[in-house]
């Protein structure tokens, strides 16, 4: 009994291997669910109206297991923890529609170039019924040298039925993150030193006012951000913001 225990042990320690991800929420559209499926760090996977979009693979095929392929396939910066190249080609992507900045096209294989659409800060795209505008994401203050400087990176608004969702990408509370307007679901990036802190997170999203926010991308430097804290924070501030903590980090606990 002891040795199936270790045995379990180590297999859970194993990144890619026995993770059990967190269960799927569906939220209402005029055009039936729109299912959310955490994968990890800034990773998620969108299904509406038979279509599955995912955002920033990463992590390992092995976090895909029984993950429908994406018709839509959303990339937000040129980071490993968004475009993994080995998680990519290991997944049956070759039949998606690909969105993603110049600097990440870029360095797809050609395999996969041929398939992608250049969108920059401020574009849009119409792909399989879901309106995509690509928005800034960008380290503060601005600078050319930045982990994230303006331009290079997308966080993208995508209108999905009647519901407007938000992917922040990597990013601080840029004044373009705060002047969002009617954004019905959030994702909101904090960690350290690559995005913003829980406060300053919070700030951000007490400007924009979603609906749902969840945070993501929460693994930093000094572990994970203190997500409790962050959703004090804003239910302090406004009680009518949902925050949906999740689990995004299937093999950190
Ligand atoms: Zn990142």
């Amino acid at each position: 009994m002891k040795k199936l225990f270790l045995l379990l042990a180590w297999a859970c320690a194993i990144p890619g291997w026995a993770q059990t991800l967190a269960p799927a929420d569906k939220i209402k559209t005029e055009k039936g669910d729109l299912t959310v499926q955490p994968i990890t760090h800034g990773s998620v996977v969108l299904q509406w109206n038979n279509k599955t979009i995912w955002v920033d693979p990463y992590g390992g095929a092995a976090l895909y297991k029984g993950i429908t392929k994406p018709d839509l396939l959303l990339i937000t910066d040129i980071h490993p923890d968004h475009l993994d190249l080995n998680t990519l080609q290991a997944l049956p992507v070759t039949g998606a529609t690909i969105v993603a900045p110049q600097a990440v096209v870029d360095k797809l294989p050609e395999q996969l170039k041929s398939k992608a659409v250049v969108l920059k800060n401020g574009a849009q795209t119409q792909q399989q019924g879901i309106q995509i505008e690509a928005v800034p994401m960008y380290n503060l203050p601005e600078a050319p040298d930045a982990m994230h400087p303006k331009g290079r990176g997308n966080g993208y608004v995508l209108r999905i039925g009647n519901k407007n969702v938000y992917l922040s990408g990597d990013t601080e509370d840029i004044p373009e993150m705060r002047a969002l307007k009617n954004i019905d679901v959030a994702f909101v990036c904090m960690n350290l030193p690559y995005t913003m802190d829980i406060n300053q997170a919070a700030s951000g999203v007490l400007a924009f006012k979603p609906k749902v926010v969840y945070p993501y991308h929460y693994r930093g430097q000094g572990g994970l951000s203190d997500v409790n804290a962050f959703k004090a924070k804003v239910e302090e501030g406004k009680k009518d913001i949902e925050v949906r903590l999740r689990q995004w980090y299937p093999s950190a606990e």
